[in-house]
């Protein structure tokens, strides 16, 4: 990697940020980070053990008091600075995502746009971050409410979107006046290193803001500790649920929000031509790997289920597979680059054959495909099954790859049948020109986040971002006004005088 890209990996060797000055951890544990494009080794990431993260811990700690009591106008500061540094760095943080996470650069630039509104939005904290008062509780006493930050807080992201989804939390957590950690995934931790380096640049306060790499061992010492009030997990439901009960053990508050399996349900009277292109964006950007992508394209009534299956699959044929960062195809707005890892790969290609030993069609066959150049790399091409039934364990699992199943209902109850009837409820979306179909849609399908022509819906900042069911295991959702009651504890003033003799 270059220099110009991350001065902090020089030696090729990431570093921990804590109490204000860049470390060596003290670890022999070191995991190497992988272009998946290329299968190049793009840096060493520490996995630090428990004594590092208690450092990270400590450093936070001793930080808050001073910083809680920092005027709320002054903490907004230091975010419209990181804001300017930011967008400054937008397009060297949008190729190091792509780098390291193999998405799009036209996708990268995007996740680094949402991730500045979330600073922006966070800039308004002196008035979001306000109380309530009520002159008249009862006769001469007033009640008054004071939103107070709480203490040191966690995120603990997962590898799909290295830039954005810290941002989901981070900026509103401390502009609160609570101190924070991050230990991004150990699989791309390139972007959060120069993102750090830029914090560093603002001057908050030491220990205010810290990072820490590692794995699970590094996660596992932050849901522990007694001295972290709370963590933000965005992940698997797998470990979204153990860090859940983690932090119920623990008394802490806890943010978790886990996998998904999106449908997007076609009626007989939608746009088909926008349609699928819509789909093809939702299934195939990020290869399949986004939290909102499209995973089940449910057909309602024999013919329309045809007509998008068909047109459909020679949409998907037209796909660029690519290396996002080839010259040739960098700025096209639809190439699809691979998954994350050899593991990944083979774990997607085992469900294929998993849905086609269940019966389903095998209707497009990304397997095997070789994209020039990208010999070391994780690709799969667009694949599509078709005849999936609902409840088989393609159709169960969540398969996070460019793989689209296909489902036929008779009518729009029956798809909302299966969509409720599914462990995750991420998001859902139906595409149609009907107001009655879309109110029902809108009120009967029980996912997160809702989608009417929309195949990706996933809001802006200043909304929250969350799902239901099994892909979320707590009831506060990430952005917008919920998490600021996450990162605030409100403390419930009495109050009265008595009058002077
Ligand atoms: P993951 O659960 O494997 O890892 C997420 C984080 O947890 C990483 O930082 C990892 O180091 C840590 N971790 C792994 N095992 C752990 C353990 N046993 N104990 C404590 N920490 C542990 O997820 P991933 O593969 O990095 O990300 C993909 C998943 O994230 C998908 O399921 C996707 O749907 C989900 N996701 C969900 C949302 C959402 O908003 N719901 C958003 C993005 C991604």
């Amino acid at each position: 990697m270059s220099e110009a890209r991350l001065s902090n990996v020089r030696a090729q060797k990431l570093r921990n940020y804590t109490g204000g000055e860049w470390r060596d951890p003290d670890t022999g544990n070191w995991l190497d980070v992988e272009n998946p494009s290329t299968g190049e080794t793009i840096a060493q990431v520490p996995i630090s053990d428990r004594a590092e993260v208690e450092r990270a811990i400590a450093a936070a700690k001793a930080a808050f008091p001073a910083w809680a009591a920092t005027p709320a106008d002054r903490r907004a500061g230091y975010f419209f600075a990181l804001r300017d540094r930011l967008v400054s760095h937008q397009e060297e943080l949008s190729r190091l995502i792509t780098e390291e996470m193999g998405k799009s650069l036209p996708d990268s630039r995007a996740e680094m746009k949402r991730a500045i509104e979330n600073v922006e939005a966070a800039c308004g904290m002196p008035i979001l971050q306000q109380g309530d008062k009520l002159v008249g509780a009862a006769a001469g006493i007033d009640g008054e409410v004071l939103r107070l930050p709480v203490g040191v807080f966690a995120m603990i992201p997962p590898f799909n979107f290295p830039g954005m989804v810290p941002f989901w939390f981070l900026p509103y957590a401390i502009a609160a006046g609570n101190t924070y950690i991050v230990k991004p995934s150990e699989q791309v931790p390139c972007t959060m290193q120069r993102i750090a380096e830029l914090m560093a640049d603002c001057g908050f306060p030491p220990g205010v803001f810290n990072l820490v790499n590692g794995a699970k061992e590094a996660a596992e010492a932050l849901v522990e500790s007694p001295d972290v009030a709370g963590v933000s997990f965005v992940g698997s439901s797998r470990v979204a649920r153990l860090i859940a009960e983690g932090c119920a053990r623990t008394g802490k508050r806890f943010q978790a929000m886990g996998s998904a399996k999106n449908h997007l349900v076609v009626m007989p009277d939608a746009k088909m031509e926008d349609v699928v292109r819509n789909l093809i964006t939702s299934g195939y950007g990020c290869a399949g790997q986004r939290c909102m992508a499209s995973s089940v394209i449910v057909g309602v009534g024999r013919d329309t289920c045809a007509e998008v299956t068909e047109r459909f699959i020679e949409a998907s044929k037209q796909v660029i597979v690519a290396d996002p960062l080839d010259p040739k195809v960098a700025d096209e707005a639809m190439v699809m680059g691979p998954v994350i890892s050899a593991q990944a790969k083979a774990r997607i290609e085992g469900l294929i054959e998993t849905g086609v030993k269940e019966g389903a069609t095998l209707a497009l066959d990304g397997r095997g495909i070789r994209v020039p150049g990208g010999e070391g790399g994780h690709f799969i091409g667009p694949t599509v099954l078709t005849n999936v039934q609902p409840g088989t364990e393609v159709h169960r699992t969540e398969i996070f790859g460019p793989v689209q199943s296909i489902i036929q209902t008779d009518t729009l109850d029956e798809a909302i049948a299966v969509i409720n009837a599914h462990e995750y409820g991420n998001g859902a979306s139906i595409y149609t020109q009907n107001g009655w179909y879309a109110r029902k849609f809108k009120v009967e399908a029980n996912c997160g986040m809702i989608g009417v022509n929309v195949g990706i819906p996933a809001p802006v900042a200043f909304l929250p971002f969350g799902g239901m069911k099994g892909s979320q295991f707590a009831d506060v959702k990430a952005q917008g006004k919920a998490v600021i009651r996450f990162f605030t504890e409100d403390k419930i003033v009495t109050e009265r005088y008595w009058p002077e003799a």
